[in-house]
């Protein structure tokens, strides 16, 4: 890992994410967006996004500027025609954002909510389905950041499947590390990052979608700037977008892609972010900590914690002692209240966890934390109090 200290701060925040110095020499010069070399990278990036997501020869790979928020945004314009009906499923605040737009946009939709410390069940999402029949596709966010939690994508791609229903999923924070096989989950269209388990700079997004479900698009979007289906049509015959690039971030994007498929692609990436969770989650647990989810539902992205049940305890002290140190803590967000949040993504090592941890002990201490643990039977309570 070719990241050191001259980069402190450390990110340790499901996004902006730490970059490694190769990623960083790339955006040193500055191109025009016609370039053949230009051309050349953003071809070579779609084809390599294609392939992680088992899309090459059914799908289609498309740049997006702007953060992931607006490629989502652009997803729901673009696949819901008109008369078209969206199952919206949230239990976290990135599945909030999804029903927010939705709102704005005036997109008919149903909101389907499940409690945030747990994965949704067969059978609220079954129930759903059967009650709106009138849905015509359903949108889900598969690790919600705002927890670390895993949303069960097969199970929701089968009972799709059976009720004759479009995918789209937010696949924002574990696209480049968790495996997704979009052919096989038949998923219309997902949206990811350059940023997050990509490990690029931010103001790139990309949508992956099936190239058939694009091609009856056409006409959908009420939005110039948010027309997917416009944009792939630019990006496919000229290799340009429709209006300025954002030229360093698609550098950047595709060298972190070429330093992805040179660590080993997703599941080497995947690997190490678990090396870095367990060891986050470990030490911490050894400090008396403990996690909101249950292991076998955790990411390892982010890690939730109950926060320290001691009069002593100041979360704003906490992140700004931290920062003081060079660790940059998760300032807010949260699905579960009297939690915090440490990500384990970007270009960090196993060190940097352990490094942060023993941060963690020595500023609480300072701050005359002496019990590191919450409430007892806090999380049982606040998982179904939050329903
Ligand atoms: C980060 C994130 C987003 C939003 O991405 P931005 O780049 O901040 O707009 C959406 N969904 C999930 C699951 C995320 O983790």
């Amino acid at each position: 890992m070719e990241h050191d200290a001259k980069h402190k701060p450390w990110l340790l925040i499901p996004g902006p994410v730490s970059i490694c110095d190769a990623v960083h020499r790339a955006m040193l010069e500055d191109h025009s967006a016609g370039e053949p070399e230009m051309i050349a990278a953003l071809r070579a990036a779609r084809g390599y996004l294609a392939e992680l997501a088992n899309a090459v020869g059914w799908g289609t790979a498309i740049p997006f500027p702007g953060s992931a928020t607006y490629a989502n945004e652009a997803v729901i314009r673009t696949f819901v025609p008109q008369g078209g009906r969206l199952l919206v499923h949230t239990n976290g605040a990135y599945g909030d954002w999804l029903v927010a737009m939705c709102r704005r946009m005036e997109m008919p939709h149903e909101v389907l909510r499940t409690a945030p410390a747990r994965p949704p069940s067969h059978d609220e999402f079954c129930r759903a389905l059967t009650v709106n029949s009138d849905i015509t596709h359903v949108m889900m966010v598969h690790v919600e950041t705002s927890s670390g939690l895993i949303n069960p994508i097969e199970m929701v791609a089968e009972l799709c499947r059976s009720h004759r229903k479009a995918l789209l999923v937010d696949a924002v924070a574990s696209f480049g590390a968790l495996p997704i096989d979009m052919r096989k989950l038949n998923i219309e269209a997902l949206v990811l990052s350059s940023n997050k388990c990509v490990e690029g700079p931010p103001g790139l997004a990309w949508v992956i979608c099936d190239r058939a479900a694009l091609d009856r698009s056409a006409g959908n979007a009420s939005s110039l700037s948010f027309d997917l289906w416009d944009q792939h049509e630019t990006v496919d015959r000229t290799g340009c977008f429709r209006f300025t690039p954002p030229t360093h971030a698609i550098r950047g994007a595709y060298a972190a892609l070429q330093v992805h498929q040179e660590e080993g692609g997703s599941a080497a990436r995947l690997r190490r972010y678990r090396t870095n969770w367990l060891r986050l989650v470990g030490d911490m647990r050894r400090l008396g900590f403990e996690s909101l989810l249950a292991d076998a539902h955790a990411a390892p992205i982010v890690a939730t914690f109950h926060e320290p049940h001691d009069e002593h305890y100041d979360f704003r002290k906490m992140y700004d002692g931290m920062a003081a140190n060079g660790f940059i803590i998760v300032p807010g967000r949260l699905a579960v209240p009297d939690t915090f949040r440490i990500g384990c993504i970007g270009a960090l090592p196993e060190q940097a966890m352990s490094l942060a941890v023993r941060t963690i002990r020595d500023v609480l201490n300072d701050m005359g934390v002496r019990r590191f643990g919450p409430l007892e039977r806090r999380q049982a309570e606040t998982a179904e109090q939050l329903m």
